[in-house]
């Protein structure tokens, strides 16, 4: 295992026994499937890859690990549930989510991309008053495959 790995798996392993769960076989599994796609991935996607897990344990692992800061959902709507790593512990990144047929890509914006919202957002933000930390943009559109 690379150092980067076994550093992931410390973090979320860390991460669970603040919320006092253990990092058992099945939400181990859930996150290496997470870490080898590299992308958001469906409960499908889960299943596919990890045929022996029901589906119910599925669901509960990945409650468990969203509760522990470890996984987050990304959604174009109610009915396309996709999964990824949080970004503290993969890399910062915006999404495009097809609306039709629920693929969603990782998109990584150039640095001057993300210099220039993080200040147009930090204005808006501390016009408010507000303090910001990150920002969440993802796009709302038709994949290749569905326009
Ligand atoms: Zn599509
Ligand atoms: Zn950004």
């Amino acid at each position: 295992m690379s150092e980067e790995l076994h550093a992931l798996h410390a973090a979320v392993e860390d991460r669970l026994r603040g919320i006092e769960l253990r990092y058992t076989g099945g939400r181990r599994a859930i996150v290496e499937v997470l870490v080898e796609a590299g992308h958001p991935v469906s409960i499908g996607d889960i299943a596919e890859r990890l045929p022996d897990l029901p589906r119910s344990s599925a669901y509960r692992h990945l409650v468990d690990l969203q509760a522990a800061g470890i996984v987050r959902r990304v959604a174009a709507n109610d009915e396309f549930a996709r999964f990824e790593l949080t970004e503290d512990l993969t890399e910062h990144h915006h999404h495009l989510l097809c609306t039709s047929c629920g693929k969603v890509s990782d998109i990584t914006a150039p640095v001057a991309f993300e210099r220039t919202i993080s200040e147009q957002l930090d204005r808006l933000a501390d016009a408010q008053g507000f303090q910001p930390q990150s920002h969440r943009v993802d796009v709302l559109g038709l994949c290749a495959a569905c326009r």
